[in-house]
């Protein structure tokens, strides 16, 4: 990049908290945390067996609540650009993790939904949760058990936000996807998205994933990340 831009949309995936400790998924063999996404990550499968679902995310959470799960030094780039950068910012992650807040990101949308977050299946209401909760967890609002569900957007289902991210791709300039496969619709689109309004298009990643964005740099996201961002903030200077 040359040129300071703008206005930046950022979209992480579970390649910024991989050095965190947190399994991405891993699309070659269709596994997350070694369960097929079928069964923990789609509506049939939370039908089919909900007690291995609940228990699945009740797992995940546990590991981000335990005191070794910590945001890494690209979260924290992450928060301290937003802080430094004069220009418009938005950072989309697709994780459900909590680790861009715990680094001091505000300017984020969790377009995947949360891990410390349930809904109730009958008023739609969303409560905060850092215990496990299963079937017979009962519901604050209905106050019966059998309503509540992970606050996580399974495949097939609509994401968060995504008025408010299109509005932001569309103004954008630079346009930069961290440690995401691409696998995953509607988020492996947005760096088209922002192409056609020829914002700048910049992949961060461990390797190559095939997506054909404008500039490519190759590592750990806890190196690539910090130096990317410090060279735009350079240009600010
Ligand atoms: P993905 O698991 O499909 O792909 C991870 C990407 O990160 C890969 O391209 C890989 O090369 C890259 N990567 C791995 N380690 C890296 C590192 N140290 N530095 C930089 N890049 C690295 O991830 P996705 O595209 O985000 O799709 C996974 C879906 O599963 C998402 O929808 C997400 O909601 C969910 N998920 C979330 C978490 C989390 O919240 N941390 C973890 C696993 C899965």
């Amino acid at each position: 990049m040359d040129s300071l831009p703008t206005s930046i949309v950022v979209l992480t995936g579970a390649g910024i908290s991989a050095e965190s400790g947190i399994e991405t998924f891993r699309a070659a063999d269709g596994l997350w945390a070694n369960h097929p996404v079928e069964d923990v990550a789609t509506p049939e499968g939370f039908a089919a067996n909900p007690q291995l679902v609940y228990e699945f995310y009740n797992q995940r959470r546990r590991q981000l609540l335990s005191p070794a799960t910590k945001p890494n030094a690209a979260h924290s780039a992450l928060a301290k650009f937003e802080h430094e950068f004069d220009g418009e910012f938005l950072l989309v992650t697709q994780n459900v993790d909590n680790l861009h807040e715990r680094a001091g990101s505000s300017k984020l949308l969790h377009m995947h939904g949360e891990l410390l977050k349930m809904r109730c299946l009958n008023s739609r209401l969303v409560y905060d949760i850092s215990e496990d909760f299963d079937f017979d967890t009962e519901c604050k609002c209905c106050r019966s058990p059998g309503n509540l569900r992970p606050h996580i957007v399974w495949f097939g289902e609509m994401p968060f936000h995504m008025n408010q991210i299109n509005m932001a791709l569309e103004a954008c300039d630079l346009f930069i996807a961290i440690g995401t496969s691409g696998n995953v619709y509607p988020a492996s689109g947005f760096y088209q998205t922002a192409k056609i309004r020829k914002a700048h298009t910049v992949e961060l990643n461990l390797e190559r994933t095939g997506s054909s964005f404008d500039q490519h740099h190759y590592g750990p996201a806890t190196e690539i990340v910090p130096a990317f961002l410090d060279s735009i903030l350079q240009l600010q200077r």
